[in-house]
């Protein structure tokens, strides 16, 4: 505990693995604390095309996160993998608690990214792990040659909808309104694949089944009629992945947010507490990408690197 490092980076996303590599590469005594696996949720993500770089065929989100993570290794960043359950932030050292230990530094970079937000629906809970899923990459081999649903029209419903393709016999996409918010090179790949449909004007209003899940009602919220869709019988079930958007990582931190929880910075990622940084999906900005994340990671890095040699 006696060690105050110059750096605290928590979270390993993409945001966080830049800041490690920026911090180590500038010699900051640096830690990078991470509760589970490198990536985030591009850990769970198959098809990264968007990447500066990332044009190498079959190359998915975990083989990119593995290269970051060698690179933060390279560079010599300590690692811990702990959870924290608490932080102190008041002060010129801070200090980090996990379960585990306790650790201080002169600066934070918050990098805990965000979660996917539940559907909504009755019995939602009841069938997690039984045919309602939120990680296409974890759970879409279960679903070889089943039937699925996808709730969602934004960037990730549609791509985890045709990486679903691969495995399930077909896919409906199931969005709220009657156009998707998907980028449009997305969106035309989704309307030419011949085994995803779409619901349009939907939501999912209840499920249920014996044991796995095996009805669904639909409303069309515009004509408020409601559509009971069953498993077919052979089947007896189908799947159900919810990729309605994310809820921020950020209830351990005293810093100011807005009313959803993503962290407020400046441009070159301040908090509104001093030695305070929050980088990628955590904070607010208005494109939440690996390249995006990365960016501010490198640029928490370089001002905490910047402030402690007082450049500024
Ligand atoms: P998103 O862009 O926020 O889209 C969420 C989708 O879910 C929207 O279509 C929204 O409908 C719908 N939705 C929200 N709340 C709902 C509810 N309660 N019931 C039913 N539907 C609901 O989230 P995302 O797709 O997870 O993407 C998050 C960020 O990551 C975005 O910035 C996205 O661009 C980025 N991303 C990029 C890529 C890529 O570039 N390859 C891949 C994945 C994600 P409305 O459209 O009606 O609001």
């Amino acid at each position: 505990m006696s060690k105050v490092y110059d750096v605290i980076i928590i979270g390993a996303g993409p945001g966080g693995l830049a800041a490690a590599i920026y911090g180590g590469r500038s010699r900051l005594s640096t830690l990078l604390i991470e509760k589970g696996q490198d990536g985030g949720q591009i850990a769970i993500t198959d098809d990264i095309e968007n990447y500066p770089g990332q044009i190498v065929d079959g190359e998915s989100g975990p083989s990119l996160i593995k290269r970051m993570s060698e690179q933060v290794e390279k560079f010599g960043a300590e690692r811990v993998s702990e959870a924290v359950t608490s932080v102190d932030l008041n002060g010129d050292i801070k200090t980090v608690k996990t379960a585990q230990d306790e650790y201080q530094a002169k600066n934070i970079i918050i990098a805990t990214g965000a979660y996917p937000r539940s559907i909504g629906c009755k019995g939602e809970d009841e069938y997690k792990g039984r045919g309602v899923s939120y990680c296409a990459t974890c759970d879409a081999n279960f679903f070889e040659d089943f039937e699925v649903y996808v709730v969602g029209g934004g960037d990730s419903a549609v791509e985890e909808a045709m990486y679903l393709t691969k495995f399930a016999r077909k896919v409906t996409i199931i969005h709220r309104r009657d156009e998707l918010r998907a980028a449009k090179a997305i969106q035309e790949k989704a309307f030419k694949n011949e085994k995803i449909d779409f619901m349009w004007d939907s939501v999912v209003e209840e499920i249920g089944g014996e044991d796995m899940l095996q009805w669904m009602n639909v409303k069309n919220v515009k004509t408020g009629e409601v559509t009971k869709v069953e498993a077919d019988e052979e089947d007896g079930l189908f799947g159900l992945f919810g990729f309605i958007g994310t809820i921020p990582n950020s209830e351990l931190f005293d810093v100011e947010k807005d009313e959803r929880g993503y962290i407020k910075t400046d441009d070159n990622m301040h908090t509104n507490v001093d030695g305070v940084y929050a980088v990628g999906d955590v904070r607010i900005k208005s494109l939440r990408q690996v390249v995006t994340a990365a960016g501010d990671g490198a640029t928490a890095a370089v001002q905490v690197e910047r402030s402690l040699s007082n450049y500024f």
